[in-house]
């Protein structure tokens, strides 16, 4: 406008000083009228140049925004306001500014977004009314939702529990932190313990952690259930050592026909702790992986012979046949001691509970690479419903009978966990009142090492 505005301006007061001076008052007014029309012409050329100029600002600032390339800068071309010019360049290092801060404000979103996604525990996010705005792959995988998704919805939608909800909602509108433990039911149970927090003062909304502890509860009761196991299998031998000592001090000592028997309890009940003693002991050494195998070459031949050497005479005792049929040929790939303490516990069990007059036999033979041996007894056998749980530590089908036979509970246990080690794996087969057959499977010895 300055540009049109000079020009047309001076020469227009210059002309009615002129006129004022020499009288001409009316030829001075006719002047002023026609810089009057000269000044408005100038205006209204300067708001269409003014107009135009911001139009191509504009024009820009948009494809500069839009990210298209719009040509050289309004700058450039002629006739542009230094205001204009200004206001451009200051629309610039503003765009340069905000692309810059969206760049580092999108590369802190993504950093966040893989720091919760690396979590092993499950977080969401809540706006202030409790809906789910935000959520991580942990979660997902908790919660296993449906095609709804998690984001969009209230918790109660997402897991059937008011103790949530509420502690969701006391976090949005009183700002309290809960923390609690709940169980997930369906197809895969859960156990998770959640704490629940708001965002924080300027932040409206909650945010809630979710730790799977379903594992570590199991484990817990474990624990506790083997401390109950062990407790209970101990209290009733040395019960009995404390009840018949006790009687004995007190007069039966001195009594011949009583005396004797009572001391064979003791010993028998003492006998019994000390194989208890014995059984955990080996058991805690092979779940704390101390025992350190010696893995070689075992011929299963010798390793069945010794065994049954054991055995032998609580099988005569009861009549039971008790036969061999391992080729002298056959090596396993393991521990010789451990081979040996697996065959003597299943050989113990087989003569344990087959009836007095039944029959025992081991084979031995090499099945698709792998060494196999079958304890197989004529006993009492095994209901289906108890098999996959006899490997367990103290379960035992029948008690009392067990008990009777001085069994622990822990022999199967045992032999599961020295199979583990040695690689290999133990299965079971049986038939109420007719009979059972276990099988361990081992690796076989290499060639050069089973001649060496
Ligand atoms: P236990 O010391 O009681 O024999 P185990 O761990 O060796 O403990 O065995 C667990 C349970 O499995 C036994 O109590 C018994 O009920 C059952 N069992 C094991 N072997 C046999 C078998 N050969 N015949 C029948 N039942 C068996």
């Amino acid at each position: 406008m300055r540009n049109l505005l000079v020009p047309l301006l001076l020469p227009a007061m210059g002309v009615i000083v002129v006129l004022v001076v020499l009288g001409t008052p009316g030829s001075a007014i006719a002047a002023a009228m026609v810089t009057m029309a000269g000044f408005v012409i100038a205006i209204v050329a300067s708001r269409d140049s003014i107009q135009r100029q911001l139009q191509v600002l504009l024009r820009k600032t948009r494809g500069r925004i839009e990210g298209t390339p719009s040509g050289p800068s309004v700058a450039q071309e002629e006739d542009t306001l230094d205001e204009v010019a200004h206001l451009e360049g200051a629309i610039q290092s503003l765009h340069s500014r905000l692309t810059a801060q969206n760049a580092q404000l999108s590369q802190e979103t993504r950093t966040l977004t893989a720091v919760l996604d690396s979590m092993i525990e499950g977080i969401w996010i809540t706006d202030a009314q409790g809906t789910v705005v935000h959520h991580n792959d942990a979660l997902r995988e908790m919660l296993q939702p449906g095609s709804t998704g998690i984001v969009g919805q209230r918790p109660l939608a997402l897991i059937r529990n008011e103790e949530l909800n509420d502690a969701v909602i006391r976090a949005c509108r009183e700002g309290a932190s809960t923390r609690l433990e709940l169980q997930l039911e369906g197809l895969f149970p859960r156990t998770l313990a959640i704490r629940v927090t708001p965002l924080g003062k300027d932040l409206p909304g909650s945010a809630a952690v979710f730790h799977d502890v379903t594992e570590l509860r199991r484990l817990e009761k474990v624990r506790k259930d083997f401390v109950a196991n062990v407790s209970h299998e101990l209290r009733t031998p040395i019960t009995a050592i404390r009840g018949y000592s006790e009687t004995l001090q007190s007069g039966a000592l001195k009594d011949p026909e009583v005396a004797p028997k009572m001391v064979e309890i003791i010993h028998r009940q003492s006998e019994r702790l000390s194989e208890l003693v014995e059984d955990l002991l080996e058991l805690s050494r092979l779940e704390s992986r101390e025992v350190k195998l010696n893995i070689s070459h075992v011929p299963m031949a010798v390793a069945t012979a010794r065994a049954a050497e054991t055995v032998r005479p609580k099988a005569a005792g009861k009549n039971i046949q008790l036969e061999l049929h391992v080729p002298t040929d056959l090596m396993a790939r393991g521990d010789e001691r451990a081979v040996e303490q697996v065959l003597l516990n299943l050989l113990d069990n087989a003569v344990k509970y087959t009836p007095p007059g039944g029959r025992v036999d081991v084979f031995g033979t090499l099945e698709e690479g792998r060494c196999v041996v079958r304890v197989k007894d004529t006993g009492v056998g095994i209901e289906p419903k108890h098999l996959a749980r006899i490997f367990e530590r103290f379960y035992r089908v029948d008690k009392g009978r067990s008990r009777d036979m001085g069994g622990t509970g822990l022999g199967l246990s045992i032999v599961k966990h020295l199979v583990g080690a040695m690689e290999g794996e133990v299965k079971v087969e049986s038939q109420p009142q007719v009979g059972s057959l276990f099988a361990i499977f081992l690796p076989v010895a290499a060639p050069e090492a089973a001649s060496g």
